[in-house]
């Protein structure tokens, strides 16, 4: 099976994102880059150097729905007609803006944040939505667990690994260990699970960090020999990259943790006390806090800090 990873550029501090063209009948590209002119005329260009039209493609593969991975995705099926797009069910940043839902606003607000930053948080997202299309429930395919998508020459089976996101999927290659993976695994960024509302209850969060954990170990238990990731160069040492994360994260939770006194704090003045220069800028404030509620999160549930909830804030305490 032909994997070829095309490098396309975003608006984004992360640089390129990574498209992969499965070189297979039925042609098929996993990820597609965010909606500019740069990324499509990249992506066009790029395909007809390896002798293929966007009008060729009969699938495309998302591995989550965030803005520099599926923005071009509507416009791509539009020009190939017929083209199926599949998704995971639990993305849903394709179906409406990533911070617009009274879930996000309430979610945010439990965690302390002002509703004046709040509103500062949507409006940066806002213009971010405008690099993708909307998608209909009508117009994808659900990916899900396990399952195996065809091609004339082998399979790449379905992974789900949340974390990232909730409905993030890898794609696995049995025959030479190859995995797809998104941005579950980077090779040169510390990686984020963000903070969302849980599909399957939007009034209670996403485990994102502890499924994340679970999705890291998923991915390791097929010993991978090589992954593909959603930024940046090739992983052929994915233990070490493991490793690391796992370091990475230990040292997090140690950080934020000892933040905690018994003083009670909200996650908001968490993330102050951690990243008092990220809070203050545009999409980096939401980051800063997400990054503090997923490592709090997990922090409880290991039975290191307390939280108690009081008129519709949560506060953590030391226990
Ligand atoms: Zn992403």
């Amino acid at each position: 099976m032909k994997i070829i990873p095309i490098a396309i550029p975003t608006p984004f501090y992360i640089g390129d994102v990574n498209v992969y063209l499965i070189k297979e009948d039925p042609l098929t590209l996993i990820d597609v880059g965010p909606k500019t002119k740069e990324a499509s005329d990249a992506l066009r260009e790029k395909l007809q150097t390896n002798g293929v039209k966007i009008s060729d493609i009969r699938r495309i593969v998302l591995t989550h729905a965030h803005e520099d991975h599926c923005g071009l995705a509507k416009q791509i099926c539009d020009e190939a007609k017929n083209a199926e797009i599949y998704v995971h069910a639990w993305e849903t940043g394709h179906l409406f803006g990533r911070l617009a839902g009274d879930e996000h606003k309430s979610l945010m607000l439990r965690a302390g944040v002002p509703l004046e930053i709040f509103r500062q948080m949507r409006e940066s997202y806002k213009d971010m939505s405008l690099l993708t299309d909307t998608l209909n429930e009508s117009e994808f395919v659900e990916l899900k667990d396990e399952m195996e998508i065809e091609f004339a020459g082998g399979v790449l089976k379905v992974l789900h690994t949340p974390g990232h996101t909730p409905g993030s999927c890898s794609f696995l290659r049995e025959a030479n260990r190859t995995i797809i993976a998104g941005d579950c695994v980077l090779k040169r960024f510390t990686p984020n699970p963000i903070v969302s509302p849980d599909p399957s209850d939007p009034n209670k969060r996403f485990k994102s960090l502890a499924e994340y954990l679970v999705s890291l170990a998923r991915i390791r238990s097929f010993a991978p020999t090589l992954v593909y990731g959603g930024h940046g160069e090739a992983i052929y040492d994915y233990d070490e990259i493991f490793h690391r994360y796992v370091r990475s994260i230990d040292e997090r939770q140690k950080t934020v943790v000892d933040s905690i006194s018994k003083d009670a704090a909200t996650a908001w003045d968490v993330a102050n006390k951690l990243f008092p220069d990220a809070i203050k800028k545009d999409v980096h404030q939401f980051l800063a806090v997400s990054e503090t509620i997923v490592h709090l999160d997990y922090a409880e549930s290991q039975g290191k800090i307390a939280v108690e909830l009081k008129e519709g804030t949560e506060f953590y305490r030391k226990i």
